[in-house]
């Protein structure tokens, strides 16, 4: 039998430290909370007071013992969820009048880290024991490395996907904000996250990927850089924002500040270790061989260069969210936020609306809120990417072949406000196109009069099933949905299951 014992140097630090003023009473473990991530798992015990522990782990059987020092055990094991972790069970047991033993027997070798944390707003004190598979792990949980799911983005001619990573905020030991009716930022992030991500999985040519598909922690750095491993196009952070006036509404996009960037640039060249990152380059910039001075230019420019692009693509999302929600600003506002801080990789945070607010509480609570508001920042996302799509992607190839190859015409009955100029723009064709179609000598036109539109073939029809939206009918069909919309003269985005509408070409 062998025994491992591990003791940290820091709290080996700590414990020389504290014997100098006065040793630690221990304290009382209130209760245990466990999540799981896809490289740990993590174990919260809530304490009432600080305390020193140590650990000791055993191979055969697989048993790792937690020593929490003068402390005792005022909670229960009963509601601690160990599906999908490597620990198959866990006790504890007491020395009279000294340590409190916490006992897990493993299923799988797990590489264990423990640290204290203290109180905050949310939490007393705590002592986090974070269990790290290693290989060889018993089954990996369903939320396994997000980024293992880019081998598939390429179709047989090797036009990629367009990789959307969404970030849902916060997870696990930290909830996030708490608003109305208990309900919390994390849960509401994740539920919004994973529906805007299967809605982009939806649309042909684009990719997403959950940063974080669970209820557990990942640090800012590792979601950014999860980002770029992902070869992400855009980062999308969701959050919900928080406020003591519970008058505050309404969503806001946020890009990072120039402020925020120019730090974030000192940093990464100041940084060694993050340096050592940056080896690798930006993009297709690699910075390894240049010098001190041309690395932090190219930096700057770079980094310059995906905050103007954030922007662009930030109003293409307020335009769209303006339809279906309140918002804050009707602008992109600008934060020096750490998860916008990718040099490479367009990033926005979007704050879907107040959970302090009693009205947005209940619209992120929502799962029909939540869909509607997914679906118009996915079609923020196409709108965008429909203009400028990344070369090499499917989408770029798709933009230049469809506008081949004009045959026909559909009909239009003209609305009020419209004006040639604003039709030729709507179904992607030439003011003169229209008049000679039409035979006009003039280009006023009138409410109700019907003009032929050379652009656009009925050639087929749809019948919409239940769950589609018109964004991803859009996209199926390789039109935009500006001429799903004026083919079919809708006012509203609302579409019902077994209604019909008209496919035009291109
Ligand atoms: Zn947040």
């Amino acid at each position: 039998m062998r025994i491992l014992t591990l003791l940290l140097s820091r709290l080996v630090l700590a414990v020389a430290c504290l014997s100098l003023v006065a040793p630690l009473q221990g304290a009382v473990v209130q209760g245990v909370r466990s999540y799981r991530a896809p490289e740990y798992t993590r174990l919260v015990f809530d304490l009432d007071g600080p305390l020193t522990y140590e650990l000791s782990q055993q191979l055969d059987p697989a048993t790792l013992v937690i020593t929490l020092e003068g402390s005792s055990f005022g909670g229960s094991f009963d509601n601690l969820s160990l599906a999908e972790t490597p620990i198959s069970s866990i006790s504890s047991s007491r020395e009279p009048g000294g340590d409190l033993h916490v006992t897990l027997t493993l299923r799988a070798q797990v590489e264990p880290r423990g640290f204290t944390l203290g109180k905050n707003e949310q939490y007393g004190d705590r002592f986090v024991l974070d269990l790290y598979d290693l290989a060889g792990m018993t089954k990996a949980p369903e939320t396994a490395d997000p980024v293992s799911a880019i081998t598939s983005s390429l179709d047989d001619a090797g036009r990629r996907d367009i990789v959307v990573a969404i970030s849902a905020g916060h997870g696990g030991d930290d909830p996030g904000a708490i608003g109305q009716g208990k309900l919390q930022e994390k849960n509401v992030t994740l539920a919004l996250s994973r529906e805007l991500a299967r809605l982009i999985e939806a649309m042909p040519g684009y990719q997403a990927v959950l940063i974080r598909d669970g209820d557990y922690y990942v640090g800012l750095r590792q979601r950014t850089e999860l980002g770029h491993k992902a070869n992400a196009d855009l980062y999308l952070a969701i959050h919900a924002d928080a406020a003591d006036n519970h008058e505050a509404r309404g969503a806001t996009v946020y890009a990072l500040s120039e402020r925020g960037a120019t730090s974030e640039q000192a940093r990464m060249l100041a940084d060694k270790e993050n340096n050592a990152d940056l080896i690798g380059g930006i993009g297709t910039v690699s910075l390894g061989d240049k010098d001190a001075v041309l690395r932090s230019v190219l930096l700057d420019l770079s980094m310059t260069a995906s905050v103007a692009t954030s922007l662009e693509i930030g109003s293409a999302l307020v335009q769209s969210l303006d339809k279906v929600t309140r918002l804050r600003r009707r602008n992109v506002e600008q934060a020096a936020f750490v998860e916008l801080k990718s040099a490479d990789i367009p990033s926005l945070l979007i704050e879907a609306g107040y959970i302090t607010n009693a009205a947005d509480a209940e619209n992120l609570d929502s799962p029909q809120w939540r869909r509607r508001f997914a679906e118009s920042l996915a079609d923020g996302v196409a709108t965008w990417f429909g203009k400028r799509p990344p070369r090499g992607t499917l989408i770029a190839w798709q933009q230049k072949h469809t506008t081949e190859g004009r045959t026909s015409v559909t009909s239009y009955v003209v609305q009020r406000g419209d004006a040639l100029s604003v039709l030729a723009q709507r179904f992607d064709v030439s003011m003169d196109e229209i008049r000679r179609a039409n035979g006009l000598k003039r280009d006023a036109i009138q409410v109700g009069q019907t003009l032929k539109i050379p652009a656009s073939l009925i050639l087929r029809e749809h019948k919409i099933e239940r769950g589609e939206t018109l964004s991803q009918i859009a996209f199926e069909y390789e039109v935009t949905l500006d001429a799903i919309r004026a083919v079919n003269q809708l006012k509203s985005d609302t579409i019902r299951p077994g209604q019909i509408l008209k496919i035009p070409t291109s």
